[in-house]
C-alpha cells in the first residue's frame, strides 16, 4: 500500500480509503478477498452520501461491513474554522496531521461554484510575491487531505447547491503549495474528482496551475487531461528568474513548450493554457511588458488572466494602478488576445484572513487571490 493511502489520523494503522482512486480501492478490495463491486458501493457511500461509517453502508453484509471497521476507515482532514461572506463564499481553515493549517475556499457565482484546493503545507518555490513561498515548505498533502477538502466542502454546506444541483462544479489547484511537487497525490486526487463514482467532474472544469515544473508537466500529459494554468507573470526570463526562481531550472520557452505539448497530447482540440500573470507594480506592469508578452504569445494557443498583486505585510511589493492595469490589458487585447482582468473584490471575509492561518504565517488574502485566479476559468 503507497504511503500515501496510510490512516493519515489513526496511529492505530487503519487504512483511510478517502484518498484511493477506484483502481487502489478494487486492488484493496481483492486483497480483503472481496469483489470489485465492492469498492465501487463504498466509493459511492463515502464520495457520493458523504457517509464514514461502514455500518450505515447497508448493502454491504454485516460481516463486510464489520471487516471494513476494524481495519479501514473513512477520514477527511479537519475543519477548524469556516467564514462565510455575504457574497456565498466560503473559505475554511482546515487542520491537517501534525496540526499544520491549510485553506480551502467556495465561491459560487451563479450556476458555478469553485472550489480552490491546496495541494502542499507551504511550498518550496518561493517565488518572491507568494506570501505561501514565504513560508517555506512543511509537507506534502496526502491524497486523503486533497480530495478531503472536496468532501468538506461539499458535506458542509447544508443542502446549498449551484444551478445545476451540485455544491462543487469546478476545482482548482490553486491554494497552497505547487500541485506539480506532489505529483502522485495530486494525479490520485484529481481522478477523484474526474471519476463518476466519486465526484464526476469534467475534465475542463479540474484545473491544475503550475509555476513550471517542467518535467512533472511533460509527465502529467501522459497522464491527466485536466486544464492547465501556468504561472507565467514575467515577459522574458531575467524578470522572471527575480520573482519565480524555477524559472532558473525551466526557463520559459521550456516551459511554454512543455505546456503546448500537454494541450496538444489532449483529444479536445479546443482547450488553451491559461497564462497567469501577476501584475507587480514597477516590476512587470509597464506597457512594455506587455508588446514584449505579446511578442512572446504570439499564436501561443492561450487566454491571459491578469491578476493586480494582493498585498500582504512586508511583501516588499505593491499592486499597480488601475490605470496601469488598463494599459496592460489594452495593449493585448489590441494585440488579439483573450483577455480577462480581475481586480480584487473586498469581500468582507479576507480581512480575517491572515488571522484565520496565522499559525502558518500566511498573510495573503488568499480568497481574493482565489476569485481573481478562476473567475474565468471555464
Ligand atoms: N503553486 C501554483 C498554484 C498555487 S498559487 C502556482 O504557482 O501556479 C496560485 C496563483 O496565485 C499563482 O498564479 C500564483 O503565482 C498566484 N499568486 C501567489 N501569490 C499572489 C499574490 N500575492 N497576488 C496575486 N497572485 C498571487
Ligand atoms: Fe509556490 Fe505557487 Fe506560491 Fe510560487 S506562487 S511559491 S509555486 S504556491
Amino acid at each position: 500500500m503507497p504511503e500515501a493511502l496510510i490512516a493519515t489520523s489513526n496511529p492505530a494503522s487503519k487504512v483511510n480509503l478517502l484518498g484511493m482512486t477506484r483502481a487502489q480501492l478494487e486492488s484493496y478490495f481483492d486483497e480483503l478477498g472481496e469483489k470489485k463491486f465492492r469498492a465501487q458501493q463504498v466509493m459511492k457511500w463515502m464520495h457520493h452520501q458523504g457517509v464514514r461509517d461502514f455500518q450505515a453502508m447497508t448493502n454491504l453484509g454485516k460481516a463486510l461491513r464489520d471487516k471494513l471497521a476494524s481495519c479501514a476507515e473513512i477520514t477527511p482532514p479537519e475543519i477548524e474554522s469556516q467564514q462565510d461572506s455575504t457574497d456565498g463564499t466560503r473559505k475554511w481553515a482546515i487542520k491537517v496531521d501534525g496540526g499544520a493549517l491549510v485553506e480551502a475556499v467556495l465561491i459560487p457565482e451563479g450556476d458555478r461554484a469553485t472550489l480552490c484546493v491546496s495541494s502542499q503545507v507551504g511550498c518550496s518555490l518561493d517565488c518572491k510575491f507568494c506570501s505561501t513561498g514565504k513560508q517555506g515548505f512543511q509537507r506534502d498533502l496526502t491524497s486523503a487531505e486533497i480530495i478531503g477538502q472536496v468532501w468538506l466542502a461539499i458535506n458542509s454546506y447544508d443542502g446549498w447547491q449551484a444551478g445545476n444541483g451540485r455544491v462543487v462544479t469546478n476545482v482548482v489547484m490553486m491554494g497552497m503549495g505547487e500541485p506539480l511537487l506532489n505529483f502522485d497525490n495530486v494525479v490520485s486526487s484529481m481522478e477523484l474528482m474526474c471519476d463518476d463514482l466519486a465526484y464526476g467532474l469534467s475534465k475542463r472544469k479540474v484545473t491544475l496551475s503550475t509555476s513550471g515544473v517542467v518535467p512533472a508537466l511533460d509527465r502529467l500529459a501522459e497522464l491527466s487531461d485536466v486544464s492547465l494554468a501556468v504561472s507565467l507573470h514575467a515577459p522574458n526570463d531575467a524578470i522572471r528568474n527575480e520573482i519565480v526562481p524555477i524559472n532558473r531550472r525551466y526557463p520559459i520557452a521550456k516551459l511554454l513548450d512543455s505546456a503546448r505539448a500537454y494541450i496538444d497530447a489532449q483529444t479536445d482540440k479546443k482547450r488553451v493554457v491559461t497564462i497567469e500573470y501577476t501584475l507587480l507594480a514597477g516590476v512587470n506592469d509597464q506597457v512594455e511588458h506587455a508588446h514584449e508578452l505579446a511578442v512572446l504569445l504570439k499564436d501561443y494557443p492561450c487566454k491571459i488572466n491578469l491578476i493586480p498583486f494582493n498585498d500582504f505585510p512586508n511583501s516588499g511589493y505593491q499592486r499597480p494602478s488601475g490605470n496601469a492595469v488598463s494599459r496592460f490589458w489594452k495593449v493585448l487585447m489590441e494585440a488579439g488576445f483573450i483577455v480577462t482582468v480581475r481586480t480584487t473584490r473586498g469581500d468582507d471575509i479576507d480581512a480575517a484572513c491572515g488571522q484565520l492561518v496565522g499559525d502558518v504565517n500566511d498573510r495573503t488574502k488568499r480568497s481574493e487571490r482565489y476569485r481573481a485566479q478562476y473567475e474565468e476559468l471555464e
